[in-house]
């Protein structure tokens, strides 16, 4: 028998997901690839950033995947939108949610909201080309900056913002991004972490990479990085050569002398935000800070405490990057805490009951929360794609359904006359090169649907 399983998501999670499936003799599927953005890829895409473009190889695995013959690929087509999940729950056996986490946690502190207070999300999405968020605004002509969050999306986004002109014309950062960043008059960014050095959550290569900057000079106050005595055994405890480097590397940091770079990247650690300052007009003025001291808490981890000491930093534009979330989607049970879909081993479960739903699943970071890297994908796909192999073989699923392949591409086409194939896509990133290649960039990328329309020659 041949089973048919949609995923909705076409980022690393959701590709990973096909191969598994494809990969195993029985049960045989053919899987479709609904993606409501007009290219696929995701985060890879849309997250990764342009800098980081060895990252980006990892699109190749997902062509070739596409390329298989049982698969096929339904771009600028929305779940909700132009099918619903009852459709989809009628013409597949499995459906597979990989919808990845597209929102933000939020802070909860006064000023958040305030003109100038942004989330990371917004600003990694918009200077990837994100078709969303290609008109946010940014006021890069303030001189200070504080990015909140001291993991990787907080150091791709300082980076960025440090980065020079020269550096950025390099890569597939969006058109419009490399002309604002051009034009900016950001002299120094911030990035704040409410722990110690020994607890930041930046990986070793993407500190060490803030030290080779071309535009900024990165320093770190060197109180800030001298191991308290807790984290000092926590670090003698663990067995971690990483994180040994990390140390080393921020330490090198406190003794930089200062070349006189353009800008400078000051890390700081042990320190919270508990206000964003109002300039008067409902615009960020500044940021208060309370500096922390570690605490052991009751599962062995440190935590940060509060002490009375608060400082301001005045700044005029601050990102917050204190971790992404899921979203929910309709008629799909969502852990609003934990800002997921609640699953056990990929199988959708009832919120109240904890029963799993026949025929639904997740992968990636809707179903784990937004933790890990790409290659954290296949393995957690792989996990989705045993119970979803299980489940049909044991005759489970969605229950049988309606049509066959042909059925449901009509249903899409008709409701989305201006929907992608994986060849449209192949279309677009062929002239998305060539566009670039004339510049001595990888690709100038389009980032409207209007523009994919244009190139593709929609009416
Ligand atoms: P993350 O690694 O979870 O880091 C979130 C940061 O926000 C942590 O430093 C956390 O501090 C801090 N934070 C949370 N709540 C806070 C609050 N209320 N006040 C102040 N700070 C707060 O998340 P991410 O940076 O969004 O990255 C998501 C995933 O993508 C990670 O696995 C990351 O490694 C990956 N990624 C990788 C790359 C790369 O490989 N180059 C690039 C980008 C992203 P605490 O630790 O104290 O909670």
């Amino acid at each position: 028998m041949l089973f048919r399983v949609a995923i909705v998501g076409s980022g690393p999670a959701g590709f990973y997901t096909a191969e598994h499936l494809l990969k195993r003799q029985s049960p045989r599927v053919e899987v479709d690839i609904f993606e409501r953005l007009p290219a696929p890829f995701g985060l890879v895409r849309f997250g990764v950033a342009p800098d980081h473009q060895k990252i980006k190889s990892s699109t190749k695995a997902f062509e070739r995947i596409a390329a298989h013959p049982a698969v096929r690929f339904y771009g600028n087509v929305e779940l909700g939108s132009h099918v619903t999940l009852e459709e989809l729950r009628r013409h597949y056996h499995a459906i597979c949610f990989a919808t990845g986490a597209e929102s933000d946690r939020p802070m909860g502190i006064p000023g958040e909201g305030l003109r100038g207070s942004h989330t990371a999300t917004e600003f990694v999405a918009w200077y990837n080309g994100h078709p969303d968020y290609r008109d946010r605004q940014f006021d890069l002509s303030v001189e200070r900056v504080a990015v909140v969050g001291v993991g990787n999306v907080a150091v791709d986004v300082a980076r960025i913002l440090c980065r020079l002109p020269e550096e950025l014309e390099r890569t597939d950062i969006a058109d419009y991004a490399l002309d604002a960043l051009r034009a900016s008059r950001i002299r120094e960014v911030y990035v704040l972490g409410r722990r110690g050095p020994a607890q930041a959550a930046f990986t070793t290569p993407e500190v060490k990479e803030l030290g080779e900057l071309g535009g900024a000079d990165v320093t770190v106050p060197l109180a800030e990085v001298e191991l308290d005595p807790l984290s000092r055994q926590d670090v003698e405890a663990a067995d971690d050569r990483a994180l040994r480097k990390k140390l080393e590397i921020l330490r090198s940091f406190a003794d930089r002398p200062v070349s006189g770079r353009r800008r400078r990247l000051v890390l700081r650690f042990l320190v919270s935000p508990v206000e964003m300052l109002d300039d008067g007009r409902g615009a960020v003025a500044g940021i208060r800070l309370v500096r922390n001291e570690l605490h052991r808490s009751d599962d062995g981890s440190l935590r940060a405490r509060a002490t009375s000491v608060v400082e301001e930093i005045p700044v005029g534009l601050v990102f917050r990057s204190v971790g992404y979330r899921g979203r929910p989607l309709s008629g799909v049970p969502f852990d609003e805490r934990r800002g997921l879909i609640p699953n056990v081993a990929g199988r959708v479960v009832d919120s109240a009951t904890g029963d799993p739903i026949p025929g639904l699943y997740t992968s990636g970071w809707i179903k784990r929360g937004p933790t890990g890297v790409i290659g954290t994908n296949k393995p957690d796909a792989g996990e989705t794609a045993e119970s979803i192999a299980e489940d049909l073989a044991a005759g489970g699923g969605c229950g049988p359904v309606a049509a066959g392949a042909d059925t449901v591409d009509r249903l899409v086409r008709a409701r989305q006359p201006r929907c992608l194939s994986f060849d449209d896509w192949l279309r677009l990133d062929e002239i998305e090169r060539a566009r670039g290649e004339a510049l001595g960039r990888p690709r100038v990328k389009f980032t409207s649907v209007e523009d994919v329309g244009r190139a593709l020659g929609w009416g």
